[in-house]
């Protein structure tokens, strides 16, 4: 980064730091020390660039208008998509960011601002930036030792696991915004007792828990980006379930892996939690096991071990169309840290790019399913079920091993950081539907 190291705090995430925006003080996910990007468009109006304070939307391009922001920032704050908002420089966002603040906490810009809010409940969001790509990893290291245990069980981590950030390219296409509701698909597979596939509806669909990463500042072709330097072209966060197909993914995945049984939908939360505003939420990346490899040289970078893992808890939660009849809370499923991630967010982006492989803002990388080593933070129902061989109980009295029709499934984030203020990335959800 630029003019600070991206774990370096400054006056934006003093903890003492308020709003005029009442609403923001105490709020779970976007208090002033948070302020992410999104696209919205109020009751009436067309969609724009919006920041997150409270229950509020303040609306970027009117701030342009009325000249209160940086003039590195304007051109890109008055698109309708993130993507050159991404694109800036560290300097620049971090500029951005700090004037958000003051502009924000300083109660002269009340009356200038008011009437550029809008309440987050009237206002319709949008996918954040026009991804041209995406890449999904699988750096969940106890999810790749539950899954592998489940389809190779003498084998479950392949010995290229602790060497390689292992990913596959992913489809841009069918990413849709938190609330569009997922159609269980139809695909080919294989029932063990058959002779032959057939294609019918899936009967194993599943989610997964995993965080986004929001590729900022590109890499031109040909040119990796050095671990010393990939925290730059992260521009932010979000949540990601990455939906599967469990018993599509079980017969065709081999040899070339994920295909039909993930890119049939994919569902984000629509608020980018900056790089900047995650500074004091770094923490040390957990130690390797005794016996493990040490990265190899252009991934290992001593400023990335030591913040270059997240202190974020992630939580899963279940609501059938049964509970919510009833009335009942959506259900736990599971709740752990991100830290169970075997690479950092660095590492990711400098192996995406080490063969010269060009990054472009907006991209989305996801990180693979994050569990926890327990079964009370494993982040999908392949692993809380066994495979579908352990059901298991909701509070309406129903079980489950698969996602049913109606089933919706709540996916949340939240940063916390002993003296800080803690933040939220908001909500990722989406209602299963029948199929055709
Ligand atoms: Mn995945």
């Amino acid at each position: 980064m630029t003019d600070m190291a991206y774990w370096t705090t400054d006056e934006t995430h003093d903890p003492a730091l308020t709003s005029w925006v009442e609403s923001a003080s105490g709020h779970s996910d976007f208090p002033i020390q948070n302020l992410p990007y999104g696209i919205f468009s109020p009751r009436v109006g067309l969609p724009r660039i919006g920041v997150a304070i409270g229950d509020y939307i303040l609306d970027l391009p009117a701030c342009v208008e009325r000249d209160l922001l940086p003039a590195s920032a304007a051109s890109a704050c008055k698109k309708t998509i993130l993507n050159a908002v991404m694109a800036l420089s560290v300097a620049d966002r971090i500029a951005l960011r700090r004037r958000l603040s003051e502009i924000l906490s300083d109660e002269a810009f009340r009356t200038a601002l008011q009437g550029h809010l809008y309440p987050a409940s009237d206002c319709e969001l949008h996918l954040p930036a026009r991804i041209g790509d995406y890449t999904d990893f699988y750096v969940g290291i106890h999810h790749a030792t539950n899954v592998g245990k489940l389809f190779r069980p003498d084998n479950p981590l392949l010995p290229n696991y602790k060497y390689v950030p292992i990913g596959y390219h992913g489809r841009a296409s069918s990413i849709c915004l938190s609330g569009v509701p997922v159609r269980r698909p139809s695909g080919q597979r294989k029932p063990p007792e058959a002779d032959a596939p057939v294609f019918a509806p899936i009967n194993r669909l599943d989610y997964e828990l995993e965080l986004g990463l929001w590729v900022g500042e590109g890499n031109p072709l040909g040119s990796p980006i050095p671990i010393a330097e990939a925290a730059g072209h992260i521009a932010g966060y979000c949540l990601l379930n990455d939906w599967s197909a469990r018993d599509v993914q079980a017969w065709e995945y081999q040899p070339l892996g994920p295909f039909l049984a993930k890119n049939f939908h994919s569902t984000i939360s629509p608020w980018v939690v900056t790089a900047e505003a995650m500074a004091p939420f770094r923490i040390p990346q957990p130690l390797r096991l005794e016996g493990d490899p040490p990265p190899l040289p252009y991934l290992a970078n001593p400023d990335d071990q030591a913040h270059g893992a997240l202190a974020v808890t992630l939580e899963v939660l279940l609501s059938s169309a049964a509970m919510r009849k009833a009335g009942l809370p959506p259900h736990q499923l599971s709740q752990g840290p991100a830290s169970n991630m075997y690479w950092t967010a660095n590492q990711i982006v400098t192996h995406h790019a080490s063969n010269g492989c060009n990054l472009n803002p907006g991209d989305l990388l996801g990180t693979g399913t994050i569990s926890a080593p327990g079964k009370d933070g494993f982040g999908s129902l392949l692993e809380l079920t066994s495979g579908g061989k352990e059901p298991i109980a909701l509070p309406s009295g129903e079980t489950r091993t698969f996602l049913e029709d109606g089933d919706e499934v709540i996916l949340r984030a939240r940063a916390e950081a002993p003296g800080h203020v803690a933040i939220g990335f908001g909500e990722c959800r989406a209602i299963i539907l029948p199929a055709l």
